[in-house]
């Protein structure tokens, strides 16, 4: 991991950057909310954020963030997590407890799994929905068809709080109609956030109307390769 000095100057270029961008995009520059993209990095990571006045973070994997961020609650009341990887069912009810905001739920089974949960546990995490806009086979995510059905499903149906959509667009494309198509998809549904943009895009994503940034790596670092 990088030093925490490092962390702190990273995280203070990709605001620079950010606020950059909003102001190119005619925007506000609290319109967009960084999400530090902790996953595989050590808790010592998320201390060293912390201490550089960051706030809301991003994990992948449930189990993971479990174990780095409810004990750091006390101490940072105002800190906020965000599940953004694919979920399993089985792992509804550790997400609805830990987080503040799913930005994965993407079909039925989950967003039945996710609503039990809720009641089981009392507490109501927001939702986004992830749409799959590139339609590609192996990612997580809505199908395009799919989307305006699954959203209209998992608010009236299911009952689960959705304030915005998610996406990841393919590695090979432009992402920036990716991005258009999210922010038309929100629209036309009265959502208000906008979850896109990652490293190598936010900038892009700013300018076709991201409300959160996702960034791991320009803050964090290389992450290990999986094994
Ligand atoms: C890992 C991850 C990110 C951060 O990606 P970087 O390229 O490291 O900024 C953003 N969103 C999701 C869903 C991720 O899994």
């Amino acid at each position: 991991m990088p030093s925490e000095p490092d962390i702190a100057a990273n995280l203070a270029a990709i605001r620079a950057r950010i606020a950059e961008a909003c102001a190119r995009a005619g925007r506000a520059t609290d319109s967009v909310t960084l999400v530090a993209v902790s996953k595989t990095h050590p808790q010592e990571a998320v201390v060293a954020a912390l201490a550089a006045g960051q706030t809301v973070f991003g994990e992948n994997r449930v189990q993971e963030a479990a174990g780095k961020f409810p004990d750091l609650r006390g101490a940072h009341p105002a800190m906020r997590l965000h599940i953004i990887g694919g979920l399993q069912t089985n792992k509804a009810r550790d997400a609805v407890r830990i987080a503040d905001v799913i930005e994965s739920i993407d079909r039925p089974k989950l967003a039945a799994a996710i609503a039990e949960a809720m009641k089981k546990e009392g507490r109501r995490p927001d939702c986004f929905v992830q749409v799959n806009t590139g339609d590609e086979t192996q990612k997580s995510g809505v199908p395009r068809a799919e989307a305006d059905a699954f959203i209209r499903a998992a608010r009236e149906e299911y009952g689960l709080p959705v304030t915005g959509l998610m996406c990841i667009p393919p590695l090979d494309q432009d992402p920036r109609p990716h991005f258009a198509l999210l922010r038309e998809l929100a629209a036309r549904h009265g959502l208000r956030e906008l979850s896109m943009g990652m490293s190598a895009d936010f900038e892009a994503a700013i300018a076709e109307g991201a409300t959160l940034v996702r960034v791991g790596t320009a803050i964090f670092g290389h992450r290990p390769a999986p094994a």
